[in-house]
């Protein structure tokens, strides 16, 4: 029986659980979101990964035959874009890459037999205060150093973003994973922290793959310690560490919209070429160097 009391303290509850509402330019990419969904029902539907400090949802869009719920049944792909809130070239080229993935389900006949197996999940928006301020940091952190690795083994997940994402690659295998920044105009694949071998045991599939990729663009590639700079704590190798999900860093060139355009499919090509199933190959074997040496990595 409900009293008084009850309804008191009910309602006190519900508006501790309410999440923030999204505001600002991230409310733009959310409405863009629905819109998306609203024209490809059959294909898309907008999902909360979690939320962040601020209660946030952090909302993601999966595409597939089947959108609805999560089929781990299907090929898992994954694309994170804005870990860092002045990168808005990122933020573009997921939303890019929707609109050319929707487009590629519904009038590519040879894609369609290979999309039909496959599940998107796809993440414009991670670092959403930093997103709204255009500012690189979240919360005074830099959300891509966050993460455990090999060689990061205290001082990670601080921000509930962070954690809230590593929550969610533990829902489902993604066999593919990429994470867009800016601007540097390559492609690269792990390791990317300090050691004194960042050759993983994948190198030469690794190095194979991305030749074909960088055909597209005409962007450089690389391990990612060799071409950009080493940096511990990183997105790319977290998910190729942890899940063996195949990664790249794509840094974008100038996040201009013929450079995303040009850029989308370079990594359609990407998700065709690698495996259907994460590595098995993905142990570190080599030794953390620097552990505590400077960040030189900008983008
Ligand atoms: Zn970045």
């Amino acid at each position: 029986m409900k009293t008084l009391k009850g309804w008191v303290l009910l309602m006190g509850l519900c508006a501790l659980s309410t999440a923030s509402e999204p505001t600002g330019r991230y409310k733009a990419i959310y409405d863009q979101l629905l819109s998306l969904q609203a024209k490809n029902p059959q294909l898309a539907k907008v999902f909360s990964i979690g939320t962040n400090d601020e209660g946030t949802e952090i909302y993601a869009l999966r595409v597939s035959v089947t959108p609805e719920q999560m089929d781990s049944a299907k090929i898992g792909q994954l694309i994170v874009a804005t870990h860092h809130g002045n990168e808005g070239g990122s933020t573009l080229f997921a939303v890019e890459y929707i609109k050319d993935l929707l487009k590629r389900y519904q009038t590519d006949e040879l894609w369609r037999a290979n999309l039909s197996q496959m599940e998107w999940t796809i993440i414009p928006v991670l670092n959403v205060s930093g997103y709204n301020a255009n500012r690189r940091h979240e919360h005074g952190e830099d959300p891509n150093r966050d993460y455990p690795g090999p060689c990061k083994t205290k001082g990670y997940g601080k921000l509930k973003s962070i954690r809230t994402l590593m929550s969610f690659l533990e829902t489902r295998p993604f066999a593919g994973s990429v994470t867009a920044h800016g601007y540097v105009g390559n492609f690269t694949y792990p390791w990317g922290f300090y050691t004194d071998n960042n050759k993983t045991l994948d190198e030469n599939q690794y190095r194979q793959i991305f030749r074909k990729v960088a055909e597209v663009n005409g962007y450089s590639y690389g391990n990612a310690g060799d071409a950009v700079y080493p940096a511990n704590g990183c997105f790319e190798d977290y998910v190729y560490w942890k899940h063996g999900s195949w990664s790249l860093l794509l840094e974008l060139r100038t996040g201009s919209s013929s450079d995303v355009a040009g850029t989308v499919p370079a990594i359609a090509r990407y998700f065709d070429l690698i495996d259907s199933s994460p590595s098995s190959k993905n142990q570190f074997q080599a030794n953390c160097t620097r552990v505590n040496g400077p960040d030189l990595r900008g983008e």
